[in-house]
């Protein structure tokens, strides 16, 4: 288990859950679950008042003309823990299944036939990539990510942001620190992907680092403001420098918070990129836990997601033309193909022809 640095004073929440894994290879489905021991991953933290006012939210009870997920209800405002500090809630959403069959008709009611009927028009709607019935749905999060995480996700411009402010506010006193079993090499394969594990002492060596320059650069960030993380001073003859400006020599690794909102369009281009095995370990594990919400939140779209981006396979004319013959029993090889040799193997490894790669 891993030391970490985080020493915000209040009582660590206990969770333990199963974690989804998936291996999103193309042309395979592999979702299977996970049960981990979470409280030597977990060590996400809400305070007494944060807890109340979860408590607070959940308490609520709200009359409503407008449909409802009688499954995210349950976990509406709840916040499911991601990393070692960080988490995802749903704080709102607007519609359902049912709403993207609604607009998908032009329909006056609710525009639902019967449920297998429904299910096949979503079907059709994502096979088609007739888009826009899926962005009547909009869904609101509370994310607590670490910034060199956050600057990844900002990427996706077709959402709505509005991040703390560490111009207003002190950063909680929390930084990342990855599980051993994250700490990787550099890739020689791929210039933007991990290698093998790193172990023994030199991980202790690298976590030791990442562990001593955020504590350090956070005791600075402190002395800087002359004001400890939970608000008292630290010399009352001083005046503390600008938090706008004491920010600035932070570690990467430290906690950012923001309210994320966006439709249901988005949010499946989102998780597409960043739950596939080729986005970082760090965004990937947010995406999978917000994939669990979009599970109970939209069963039919996320099955024909699953099914119909996750799941499906993109080929060229000519890998196409090159399986067709592959099908009839006709030789084609990778000189004759007119691929590049990356193209050919994964052509080759999306069908499951391990012999034919070079
Ligand atoms: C594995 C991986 C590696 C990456 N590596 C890098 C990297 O090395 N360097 C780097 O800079 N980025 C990198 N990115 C980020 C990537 O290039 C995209 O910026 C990011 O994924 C957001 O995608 P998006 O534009 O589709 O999303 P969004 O911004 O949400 O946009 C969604 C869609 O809306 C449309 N759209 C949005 N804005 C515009 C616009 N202004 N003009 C036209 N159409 C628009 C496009 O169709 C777009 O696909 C990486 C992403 C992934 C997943």
């Amino acid at each position: 288990m891993v030391e970490v640095v985080g020493t915000a004073p209040t009582s660590a929440m206990v969770i333990t859950k199963p974690v989804y894994r998936h291996s999103w290879k193309t042309n395979i489905i592999n979702i299977k679950v996970v049960t981990r021991n979470s409280t030597s991953l977990f060590k996400m933290k809400l305070t007494k008042e944060q807890k109340q006012e979860i408590a607070d939210q959940q308490s609520q009870k709200n009359v409503t003309k407008r449909v409802t997920s009688s499954e995210l209800e349950k976990i509406l405002f709840e916040a499911i823990p991601v990393l070692d500090y960080g988490f995802i809630r749903v704080v709102d959403y607007m519609g359902d299944d049912s709403s993207i069959v609604q607009s998908a008709r032009v329909s006056y009611g609710k525009g639902t036939k019967k449920i297998s009927t429904d299910e096949g028009l979503i079907k059709y709607l994502m096979r088609h990539w007739h888009t826009t019935p899926f962005e009547m749905c909009e869904i609101k999060y509370h994310v607590k990510l670490p910034i060199f995480i956050a600057r990844q996700w900002i990427r996706h411009r077709t959402a709505n942001v509005n991040e703390y402010s560490a111009r207003y506010s002190i950063l909680d006193k929390e930084f990342y620190l990855p599980e051993k079993e994250n700490l990787s090499a550099q890739s020689t394969s791929n210039r933007q992907g991990r290698g093998d594990l790193i172990t023994g002492t030199q991980a202790d060596e690298v976590l030791q680092i990442l562990k001593d320059d955020a504590t350090r650069t956070y005791s600075n960030y402190e002395k800087m403001l002359n004001e400890r993380f939970d608000g008292t001073i630290i010399d009352e003859k001083k005046t503390g420098l600008a938090r706008e400006l004491a920010r600035m020599n932070l570690t990467l690794n430290s906690y950012t918070q923001w309210y994320w909102k966006t439709d249901l369009l988005n949010l499946l281009n989102f998780l597409f990129l960043r739950a596939d095995s080729h986005a970082q370990y760090e965004i990937r594990v947010y995406a999978e836990a917000m994939l669990e919400t979009v599970k109970k939140w939209v069963p039919m779209t996320h099955s024909a997601f699953l099914d119909y981006r996750v799941g499906a396979v993109n080929i060229s004319s000519k890998g196409k033309k090159i399986i067709q013959l592959m099908v009839k029993g006709k030789k084609v090889t990778y000189e004759s193909s007119g691929l590049s040799k990356r193209e050919w193997n994964e052509l080759m490894t999306t069908f499951e022809f391990e012999d034919k790669i070079i």
